[in-house]
């Protein structure tokens, strides 16, 4: 559990609450303090599941399991979906009051992806359930009359869905959506930075007509804690992961005990590959949202950027520029594009970066430190945006992923050594080529070695698309019939004619 998070013993009542059978449950022996990073307020106690009340919604989710959920048909199951998309539309303003509060993403960003995107997983996903198709084969025999066989999906069972703080509501609908349409049940364990989004979610699946014990909510955090319980409940089926590939390395080894399937959505350290023949406005548009959105708090989003030589000093300008236009300050007002980061704890992990780029020479062009703004902000996470130059590739800063709003800029001579520079990390989640030159383009997204390649844009996502991580970013894709495909068993049926 993290240091900084406040833990108050039995006696003190939640303001949150678990959500499990359909029912808010309050009761804990022990509850924490939800501490917004906008001005350090106590926005909500949580209350801490501990493994009796993992338990009870593992339990409650079998049951579903056996119960109307399992015997729904796929088109009952999507038009209660779609219901779950209308009723998180029809209290938008509840659901990015709370995300902001948790986060303190601004409203212009929270109200544009977070929101809109968190309802669209159940509409896509309910879509894709009905579209799916599977395999049959007739075969001969020596009989003459030959067989059939067909392959029919089966839910996986239930499901646990371990979701972080950075998209708190987006990524864990990700992975709940096409996990109901194929018929699961589900306990989600939001990330402890931001419980709220996925307790009103329940009040949405009630009002929707989902049945009890369908979409369950445990609070509380990772080792000794409910993330550690829910992964090594022998009740469940199969784990889904967003969130650091350190604890992705925890949560497999929870999942070996009884073979369980997972799927993997972690870490990043993106590179943008900026070539002189770009469109140098929408590049630096581009990278300057690939950078600093979300505080820089987006898998997907970059950290190392190499720029050909000739347009190395304009392109390290123009971001220069653009970093320093970024407002800060309350999250709520429509004018602030940069939030705080989620945490002072986590302020303390991105400053330690910081210090160590100037203890290894770099030159700051911008930012450095934390942001000094007015009261009641100074009691906050905010941070300066910034951009360093200058370190050798071997550096800490360039190697391991800091998860803030900063960026390292380089430049390249060659194709063949931006390739080999994009590639030369351990993970493989993402990057962007900008060049105006479509046969380059193809021949270097093709030698990427991560799971999305941008080309002259970032974060533009068709949710039918493949999504993950190739080697230490993930483990499996999601998205589309990828997602169908972690969250069924493929039965095969063959009879003999
Ligand atoms: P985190 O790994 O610290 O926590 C994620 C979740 O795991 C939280 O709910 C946490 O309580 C839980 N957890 C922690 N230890 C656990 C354990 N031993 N057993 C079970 N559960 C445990 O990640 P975070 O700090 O919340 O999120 C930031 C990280 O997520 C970054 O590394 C980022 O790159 C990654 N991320 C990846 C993607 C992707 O799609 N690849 C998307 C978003 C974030």
């Amino acid at each position: 559990m993290p240091t900084s998070a406040a833990m108050r013993n039995s006696g003190t009542d939640a303001t949150l609450a678990h959500f499990i059978d359909g029912r808010f449950v309050r009761t804990a022996r022990r509850v924490f303090e939800n501490v917004s990073p906008i001005d350090g307020a106590v926005v909500g106690l949580v209350p801490e599941a501990d493994s009796a009340v993992v338990d009870d919604a593992v339990k409650a989710a079998r049951a579903a399991l056996r119960g109307p959920w399992g015997k729904m048909s796929e088109q009952q199951r999507a038009a209660i979906l779609h219901k779950v998309a209308n009723g998180i539309t029809r209290r938008f303003d509840d659901f990015l009051k709370a995300e902001i509060l948790d986060t303190g993403k601004p409203a212009s960003l929270a109200s544009h992806i977070d929101i809109p995107r968190g309802a669209a997983n159940f509409d896509v996903f309910a879509n894709q359930v009905l579209t799916l198709s599977s395999e049959t084969f007739r075969m001969a025999t020596p009989d003459g009359a030959g067989a059939l066989n067909y392959a029919i999906r089966v839910p996986r069972g239930v499901i646990a869905v371990i979701s972080p703080w950075n998209l708190p509501l987006l990524l864990m609908t990700w992975k709940v959506a096409p996990a109901l349409a194929c018929g699961n049940t589900v306990v989600v364990k939001p990330s402890e930075e931001t419980p709220t989004t996925a307790m009103l979610l329940g009040e949405v699946m009630n009002e929707a007509g989902v049945p009890p014990g369908v979409y369950n909510v445990v609070h509380g955090f990772g080792p000794d804690s409910a993330g550690e319980y829910l992964t090594r409940h022998p009740g469940i089926d199969g784990i889904t992961f967003t969130g650091e590939t350190t604890t992705g390395t925890a949560i497999m080894s929870a999942a070996a005990k009884g073979l369980r399937p997972v799927s993997f959505e972690l870490g990043g350290k993106n590179a943008a590959v900026v070539f002189a023949d770009c469109d140098l406005d929408k590049a630096v548009e581009g990278t300057t949202r690939s950078v600093f959105a979300n505080c820089g708090q987006v898998c997907l989003g970059t950290e190392r950027i190499y720029v050909e030589r000739p347009l190395f000093d304009a392109f390290v300008g123009r971001l220069k520029t653009a970093a320093e236009s970024l407002r800060m300050g309350d999250p709520f007002d429509k004018a602030t594009t940069l939030g705080p980061l989620i945490s002072r704890d986590h302020r303390e992990k991105v400053l330690s970066y910081y210090r160590k780029a100037q203890e290894e020479g770099a030159e700051v062009v911008t930012g450095g430190d934390i942001a000094q703004l007015a009261t009641p902000y100074d009691r906050g996470a905010f941070i300066r945006p910034t951009i360093w130059t200058g370190l050798p590739e071997t550096s800490a800063v360039i190697r391991e992923e800091i998860f803030g709003p900063c960026c390292h800029i380089a430049p390249f001579d060659a194709e063949e050594e931006a390739v080999s520079l994009a590639n030369d990390s351990p993970y493989g989640l993402a990057t962007s080529i900008w060049t105006e030159n479509l046969t380059r383009a193809h021949r270097v997204a093709a030698q990427i070695d991560v799971g999305i390649t941008w080309v002259n844009s970032w974060f533009l996502r068709d949710l039918r698309t493949p999504f993950g991580g190739s080697k230490q970013s993930g483990i499996g894709r999601e998205g589309g019939v990828h997602s169908m495909e972690f969250y069924t068993e493929l039965r095969n049926v063959c009879i003999k004619l």
